[in-house]
Parts: C-alpha cells; sequence; structure tokens
C-alpha cells in the first residue's frame, strides 16, 4: 500500500498564508463567516462565506455550496481552501472529495481545536438529520497550514476545547511535552505566543500517528482517547466537545487505576492539573446513563468497545471491554 505522508505547514505570520496559495488554478475560498469579517483581507480568491454551526454541516449546504462552485466555473482543475474550525473542514473536506468525483482542497484551521485535531488526519464528515458524522470519508487535504495569529481573536471556551484536545495527544504519547506544556500554561493567559511551540509538538504528533494507521483500524484508536465517554456526553448533555473530552480523560484515568493499569498518584496529577486549567474533570449526569448510550456506539463491536486506557502520562493502550463489564466498573467509580 502506498505509504501516507500528511502535508502539514506553519507560519507563525498571517501575512505568509498569500504564499501558499495555488497560482495556477482556481481558487475558490469557503471561510467561516465570522473569520471573514476579521480575516477576509488574508483571502484574495473568490469566497464563499458559511455560518460555522453544526447545522450547517448538512446535506443541504453540501448542495448549496456546491451549486455555487459550479456557478463560479470550479471544475477538476480548481482547488478548495478551507479557513475556519472544524466545522468547515469537514465539510468542505466532504465537498472537495465528491464535487466532480474529487477535486483538490487544503486547510487553514482558525480554531485550536483544527489546528490540533480536526484539520489533520483527513476524516470528513456531515451529519444526518441531527446524527454526527453519518457521512463521510477519509480523505487527505493538500495541505494543512497552521498560523497562530487566528487564535487571538477566539474566545477562552474555545481555546480551552483545544487545550483538552492537547493535553489528550501528549497523555497518549508525550510524557516530556505534557508537564512542559503544563508548566507554562498553567497560571498563564492561553495567548497564541505561549501555546504556539506545542501546537507544532501537538500537530505533528497527529500527523505521524495518522501516517501509520490513515484508516483508524489500529495505533489511530488511540487518539480516540476520553472520547467514547465524550460522545456520550455530547449526546445527552449541553457540553462542548471539549469539555465532554476532558471530562472523557478524566474517567478513561479512573478507570484505568480501577484495572491497576495506572498508577493513582498519575490519575490525581492529571485531574489536578485538567483543574487548575479551568477543565471540567466531572461528569454531570450519572455514569449508568452514560453506558445506555454507549450501548448504541457505532464504534461498538458485538458487545465489546475499544477503549483507550492509560497506562502513565504519555502512553495509552487499546483495551477491549464488554459494555456490560464497563457498565459495572462505571458503577463501582460512581
Ligand atoms: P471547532 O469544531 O474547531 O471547535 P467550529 O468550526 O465549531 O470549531 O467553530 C467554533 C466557533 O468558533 C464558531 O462560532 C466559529 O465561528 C468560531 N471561530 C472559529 N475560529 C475563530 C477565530 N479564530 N476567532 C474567533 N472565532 C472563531
Ligand atoms: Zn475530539
Amino acid at each position: 500500500m502506498e505509504r501516507c505522508v500528511l502535508n502539514l505547514n506553519y507560519c507563525a505570520d498571517i501575512d505568509c498564508i498569500d504564499s501558499f496559495i495555488p497560482r495556477d488554478c482556481l481558487v475558490v475560498t469557503i471561510i467561516d463567516a465570522k473569520i471573514a469579517e476579521i480575516y477576509g483581507k488574508y483571502f484574495p480568491t473568490p469566497q464563499i462565506r458559511v455560518v460555522a454551526s453544526e447545522n450547517n454541516k448538512s446535506l443541504q449546504s453540501v448542495e448549496s455550496i456546491s451549486l455555487q462552485l459550479l456557478e463560479m466555473g470550479v471544475d477538476r482543475s480548481s482547488f478548495l481552501l478551507a479557513v475556519g474550525g472544524g466545522v468547515i473542514s469537514d465539510l468542505v473536506g466532504f465537498i472537495g472529495s465528491i464535487y466532480m468525483r474529487g477535486i483538490k482542497f487544503a486547510y487553514v484551521p482558525t480554531t485550536l481545536l483544527a489546528q490540533v485535531d480536526a484539520a489533520i488526519g483527513g476524516k470528513t464528515a456531515v451529519n444526518l438529520s441531527g446524527f454526527k458524522n453519518i457521512l463521510g470519508v477519509v480523505n487527505q487535504p493538500a495541505f494543512t497550514l497552521i498560523c497562530p495569529e487566528f487564535l487571538n481573536s477566539l474566545p477562552k471556551n474555545e481555546m480551552l476545547a483545544g487545550l483538552s484536545e492537547m493535553l489528550k495527544t501528549f497523555i497518549i504519547a508525550d510524557r516530556d511535552n505534557y508537564f512542559n506544556f503544563l508548566g507554562e500554561v498553567r497560571s498563564r493567559q492561553l495567548e497564541a505566543k505561549i501555546l504556539w511551540p506545542f501546537i507544532k509538538k501537538c500537530s505533528s504528533i497527529k500527523a505521524s500517528i495518522v501516517e501509520q494507521d490513515p484508516f483508524d483500524n489500529g495505533v489511530r484508536k488511540l487518539l480516540n482517547l476520553g472520547h467514547t465517554f465524550a460522545h456520550a456526553l455530547e449526546k445527552i448533555t449541553q457540553l462542548h466537545h471539549g469539555e465532554a473530552v476532558s471530562i472523557g480523560i478524566i474517567l478513561a484515568s479512573k478507570l484505568s487505576v480501577k484495572l491497576s493499569l495506572l498508577q493513582s498518584d498519575e490519575e490525581l496529577t492529571i485531574e489536578s492539573d485538567f483543574k487548575d486549567l479551568g477543565l471540567p474533570v466531572a461528569s454531570p449526569v450519572k455514569l449508568s446513563s452514560l453506558t445506555d448510550v454507549m450501548l448504541k456506539d457505532k464504534k461498538k463491536t458485538g458487545g465489546n468497545l475499544d477503549l483507550i486506557l492509560i497506562e502513565s502520562i504519555g502512553k495509552a493502550i487499546i483495551y477491549s471491554i464488554n459494555v456490560k463489564d464497563l457498565e459495572g466498573l462505571l458503577n463501582d467509580l460512581s
């Protein structure tokens, strides 16, 4: 099989974005409407503005944007540039993958979450009648271009969402940077300047994991740390994805201790670090209601779930567990 190589680019200065925009074909920028207002001048190509809401990650949006692309003369030689957070990259990646059987597309992620996670790895999707990410493909963008200047306008709750994905990546794969990162961000403002070296580190870790397993059959599953719980929490609460991931990681840590995989002082470290950063650590709903949702989870294989558990900060494992057994273990935790 052909080796998968991801094309990640970094530009510390927003003025440099221009040098990455192709010159030899029609480029259309599909851009978060909010971002277009603040940073639109950095994208001097025809633009389609989209409001970044889960509702707009829909087949209706695919249809209306595709119609606009047709009217603009976009064909197989053209290029789509997606500028925004995960909603925009998921939607544009999907359109780019199917418009005229697929055209080139690239991402300029503008949220911290998209810079370290959503815009890397080629997962694209839209929702179907309120069911999240049901229709999609795995298809890598021509490039992902990461620029920290967008983060200057990002609201604090969106910053925190990205932070929990960064901590996730470091817990999975990089103990030293977990502690370096916490040392830098604890008790400081979440400034782009401080985050920048860790954004580079974190995005490159994600890329290298994806390169080893682009279709999510093995090692890439580790990136789901906290997410089985998070997805269940998101279905039954109003929690933001990042908050749900934070609680999910803490639950995975506690479960790892319970199963004697992780030492309890490591779990306490993670929990107090997350609290210090202002991330939630306790589930607002009974844990038994989470297992009810998980029983229906799409990642379920037979009666088993592939849960991601922690052996130490810096090392996670895939742990296959029966949902009924999980129910018992979670009941003991609460
Ligand atoms: P993600 O899926 O990456 O968390 P979304 O695409 O859902 O992000 O966007 C979350 C919210 O943040 C949206 O309201 C979007 O318009 C807004 N947003 C995205 N990037 C920025 C930015 N750089 N500055 C301010 N707001 C932003
Ligand atoms: Zn996530």
